[in-house]
């Protein structure tokens, strides 16, 4: 989509620090983390919401988790624990509308979110 940053950013045509890529996805460095680690993990796909996630995109999710797990793993959180989120839409905080994993860990996190 020619609108969409992550778009850009998977496309090249907008710098970030990538941390990882291939055929189907990215990760990136959060540009305004909230933790000591905040990637997020991107299908290259324009998907713009979570409620828009398709049947044939189900091993494609599956991929974006198996990549946090590993960035998680390589950046040494995983043992202590990490938050995966993805929000949907405006009253969860949605800002940029092509799905993306937040990668959060390196503090205590808190429960119920904010
Ligand atoms: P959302 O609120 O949509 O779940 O999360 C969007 C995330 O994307 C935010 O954490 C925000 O800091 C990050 N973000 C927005 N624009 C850019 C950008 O141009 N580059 C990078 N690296 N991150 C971005
Ligand atoms: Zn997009």
């Amino acid at each position: 989509m020619s609108d969409c940053i992550f778009c850009k950013i998977a496309q090249k045509k907008v710098p970030a620090k990538i941390i990882y890529e291939d055929e189907l996805a990215i990760a990136l460095e959060d540009i305004s983390p909230q933790a000591p680690v905040h990637t997020l993990v991107i299908p290259k796909k324009h998907i713009p919401t979570s409620l828009d996630i398709r049947e044939e995109d189900n091993a494609l999710l599956g991929h974006l988790f198996q990549i946090a797990n590993r960035i998680a793993c390589e950046k040494g959180i995983a043992k202590r624990g990490f938050r995966l989120v993805m929000n949907c839409n405006p009253e969860s905080g949605q800002a940029v509308y092509h799905i993306h994993l937040h990668i959060l860990g390196g503090r205590q996190m808190h429960w119920p979110p904010g």
